[in-house]
């Protein structure tokens, strides 16, 4: 092999700069050229009309100061018609029109897929799992998943003063679509007294208990962390009724939200005020934190190592701290295991 390429794709994360900069040294050091290819699976397709527009050769002087960087230099981005085999078809043609022989995929599970069908078409390629939502579950973390979890108890600490000062409750919501790691860790990391997931099934009415409770217990500055996903799993509730019959102005099929929580609970609860704040973007656009940092050095080493070696069709991760490999179609399969006891701690103590 004389000519690898990485790409960056699906949501981006904290770490996938640190991840592209180790796969630059370490191709240097194996004496591979790297091609950087744009815009996730959409540069393989040669979009731009020019193919040096969408895959260009990294220089190493330049992605060596990128490392700590958030977001990724190279972009990413979601590619709908890279599901199709004949557009994965054309993207091999173009790889080899570049010369690239084996590919970096640095990505979540939908990435993963993507680096599957290019190993069926004969481009070796090795999945780096970029993503905050810790939700691959042959690896004990994904990378970026660390540095979220930093970012809201950050945000968390500094709304709880807030509620404490003023003796408030205060609901907060962080990412995580099918995955309530993220919330259930930044939850226990913070002294949360609420959490809810999706991978859990919950009432408004059981959070007003608890709630309600912890209040009769004198802490009225509870803090109700939210996972983004977490209404999908919540029974069903008549947000519009019974805001308006509390004389809060709301329209007809509104759907529940986290402010829409939060003033459920304050009148459930018969609090003065409590509020909502939707953390978002905040969780991955943050600088790296070490670990997400010496994870993406790691990575990005064994992933050039394992191409340099002819070996493809791998993707890397964490287990019992220390960085692996193993078969994609096998890392997918791995069923994810919710911490249900942690989730009860924080729920009940
Ligand atoms: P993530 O990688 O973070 O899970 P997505 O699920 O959006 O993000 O997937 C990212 C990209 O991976 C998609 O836009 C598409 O280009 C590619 N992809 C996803 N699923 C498949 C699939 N079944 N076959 C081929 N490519 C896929």
């Amino acid at each position: 092999m004389r000519r690898i390429g990485v790409l960056t794709s699906g949501g981006d994360s904290p770490g996938m700069n640190a991840a592209i900069m180790a796969v630059a040294r370490s191709a240097a050091y194996h004496e591979l050229s790297l091609i950087g290819v744009k815009h996730g699976y959409n540069g393989l397709l040669c979009k731009s009309h020019n193919i040096h527009d969408d895959m260009a050769e990294l220089d190493l002087d330049t992605v060596l100061d990128i490392a700590d960087q958030p977001g990724t230099y190279l972009r990413t981005a979601r590619c709908v018609e890279f599901k199709q085999p004949e557009v994965r078809e054309r993207a091999v043609e173009n790889l080899r029109k570049m010369g690239v022989e084996g590919l970096v995929v640095i990505g979540g599970d939908g990435s993963y897929q993507g680096a599957m069908r290019l190993c069926e078409l004969g481009i070796p390629t090795i999945g780096i799992p970029g993503t905050i939502d810790n939700d691959l579950a042959y690896t004990e973390m994904t990378l970026g998943y660390d540095t979220a979890v930093n970012s809201c108890v950050s945000d968390i600490r500094a709304i709880r003063a807030t509620s404490r000062s003023h003796d408030r409750p205060a609901v907060i919501e962080v990412m995580g679509r099918h995955c309530g790691d993220i919330a259930l860790k930044s939850a226990a990391s913070t002294g949360a007294e609420i959490v809810v997931v999706p991978e859990v099934r919950w009432s408004i009415d059981q959070v007003a208990d608890r709630l309600n409770a912890l209040i009769a217990r004198g802490n009225n500055r509870v803090s109700v962390v939210v996972a983004e996903g977490a209404w999908e799993s919540m029974e069903p509730f008549d947000v519009y009724g019974f805001l308006t019959a509390n004389g809060v102005q709301c329209y007809p099929g509104e759907v529940i939200s986290s402010p829409r929580l939060a003033s459920i609970l304050k009148l459930k609860c018969g609090m003065v005020e409590a509020r909502a704040t939707i953390l978002g973007y905040t969780q991955r656009g943050q600088h790296p934190s070490a670990y997400d940092s010496s994870f993406a050095f790691e990575a990005g080493n064994l992933a050039v190592k394992l191409l340099s070696n002819g070996i493809g069709n791998q993707v890397v991760g964490i287990k019992d701290g220390r960085i692996f490999y193993m078969p994609i179609a096998d890392a997918l399969r791995c069923k994810r295991s919710f911490n249900m006891e942690l989730y009860n701690l924080i729920n009940s103590l």
